[in-house]
C-alpha cells in the first residue's frame, strides 16, 4: 500500500478519526514530504524517544532528530521531552493537522490549496465524523459579560477562571476563518494552555502572552461575538477557541449540518423577560450565532433546544430583557482529556458495531 494511504489509516486509529479521501491524501502530501513519509510512519500517538526511533529506522540518533525536528517546526507531528530527552509523535486531525500548518499563516499557494483542501474534507468527510464523539469534543463556555453571582458558577465553565490555572498561555491564529475567510470577526484569538502553549510557542507558530492579555482576547472575543468554546473535560485546559458560527468547524456542525449535539451547551440557558422587551431584534439577528431566538410579534422567544447558552445575547440587549439561567438537564463533562478520548473511542465503536 501506498506510505500516504498507510498514514490516513494510521491516523484514522485516532478517536477524531481521519477518513478516507482524495483530499486527505493530498493534505497528507503537501504535509509530509516523500522523504519523511517513511519516518513519520514509525510514529503514533504516544510520545516515542528519539534513540528508540533510530534503533528501528536504522539510522543515527541525529539524523532522527534533524528529520523530525523540521516535521515539528511546520506544526505536523508533536515534539516533546520525555525524561530529558527528544520525543516525538503523530497528531491527530483536531487539535493538530488541521490547525497547526495552517495557524502559521502565510499567503503561498501551498498554504492556500491546503485551505482548499481542508475545506472540501471537511464537508464531505469530517464534519460527519466529528458529529460521532460522544461526549462531544468542545463544550461552550458563557461569555463572562453574561454571568452574575447570583447562582452558582461551576469553576471549570469559567473561561478564565479556568486560565488562571493553567501555567503558559499562548496565542494563535483561527485556522477555521483562515481557511473559510466567510467573514471579518478577528482573527487572532485562538488560545492554548500549558503543553499545547509550550509546543506552539517553541515552535513559532503561537507566542506567549500573560493572564491579563488572555482576558483581553477573551473580551475581544465576547465583543465581536465569538463563541468561547473548550476542550470538553474539567481539568488540564488544552485550549479555548472563539467560534464564529460561518466559519468554525465544530460550531458548524450546529449551525449548518444540523449535528444539535455536536458542541456541547454550556450549563446555561438564555431566560426572556418578556415584559422587558422592545423588540430592537439585537439578540435575534445580530448576536444569537444558532439562531435560537426568533422575533415574533416584535418580542424575543427563545428556543431552548436550540440554545448553546453562550450568553452573547445577554451583554447587547438595550433593556436587560435577557439573563442566564442554569439548565436543569445539565451533564458533566469528562474530567481529563484522557477520559474523554477513551469515552468518544468507546462509544463511536458501539456506534460503528463493532
Ligand atoms: S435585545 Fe433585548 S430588547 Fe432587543 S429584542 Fe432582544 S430581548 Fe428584546
Ligand atoms: S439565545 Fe443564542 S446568544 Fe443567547 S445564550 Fe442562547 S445561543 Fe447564546
Amino acid at each position: 500500500m501506498h506510505h500516504y494511504h498507510r498514514l490516513q489509516e494510521l491516523l484514522n486509529t485516532h478517536p477524531v478519526g481521519a477518513p478516507k479521501s482524495e483530499e486527505f491524501i493530498e493534505i497528507l502530501k503537501i504535509l509530509f514530504r516523500p522523504d519523511e513519509i517513511e519516518l513519520a510512519l514509525l510514529l503514533d500517538f504516544k510520545l516515542k524517544k528519539a534513540n528508540e526511533i533510530a534503533k528501528q529506522a536504522g539510522i543515527s540518533q541525529y539524523e532522527v532528530m534533524q528529520r523530525f525536528e523540521a516535521m515539528a517546526d511546520r506544526g505536523v507531528i508533536l515534539a516533546k521531552r520525555v525524561e530529558g530527552e527528544p520525543a516525538y509523535a503523530l497528531l491527530p486531525n483536531y487539535p493538530g493537522l488541521f490547525e497547526y500548518p495552517i495557524m502559521r499563516g502565510g499567503d503561498s499557494d501551498t498554504q492556500a490549496r491546503l485551505a482548499e483542501l481542508w475545506q472540501a474534507y471537511y464537508m464531505k468527510h469530517m464534519a460527519a465524523e466529528l458529529s460521532l464523539a460522544n461526549p462531544p469534543w468542545l463544550r461552550v463556555l458563557p461569555a463572562e459579560e453574561a454571568l452574575t453571582e447570583d447562582f452558582e458558577i461551576l469553576p471549570f465553565e469559567i473561561a478564565s477562571q479556568m486560565m488562571a490555572k493553567t501555567k503558559k498561555i499562548a496565542l494563535a491564529n483561527c485556522p477555521c476563518r483562515l481557511t473559510e475567510k466567510k467573514c471579518s470577526k478577528p482573527i487572532d484569538v485562538c488560545l492554548s494552555f500549558d503543553g499545547a502553549a509550550d509546543f506552539l510557542a517553541e515552535r513559532g507558530i503561537a507566542r506567549e502572552i500573560s493572564l491579563d492579555e488572555a482576558r483581553e482576547v477573551l473580551k475581544r472575543a465576547e465583543e465581536a461575538g465569538l463563541v468561547h468554546t473548550g476542550s470538553n473535560n474539567r481539568n488540564n485546559l488544552l485550549f479555548i477557541c472563539n467560534c464564529c458560527p460561518c466559519c468554525c468547524h465544530m460550531l458548524r456542525l450546529v449551525t449548518e449540518h444540523n449535528y444539535p449535539n455536536g458542541l456541547a451547551k454550556s450549563s446555561y440557558l438564555a431566560r426572556i423577560d418578556a415584559p422587558e422587551c422592545i423588540g430592537c431584534g439585537i439578540c435575534a439577528e445580530e448576536r444569537c450565532p444558532v439562531k435560537a431566538i426568533e422575533m415574533i410579534e416584535d418580542i424575543a422567544v427563545l428556543n431552548n433546544d436550540r440554545c448553546i447558552g453562550c450568553g452573547l445575547c445577554v451583554s447587547k440587549c438595550p433593556t436587560n430583557a435577557i439573563s442566564l439561567v442554569k439548565r436543569d438537564d445539565y451533564e458533566f463533562p469528562p474530567e481529563t482529556v484522557r477520559e474523554l478520548s477513551d469515552r468518544v473511542a468507546r462509544n463511536k465503536e458501539t456506534k460503528r458495531g463493532k
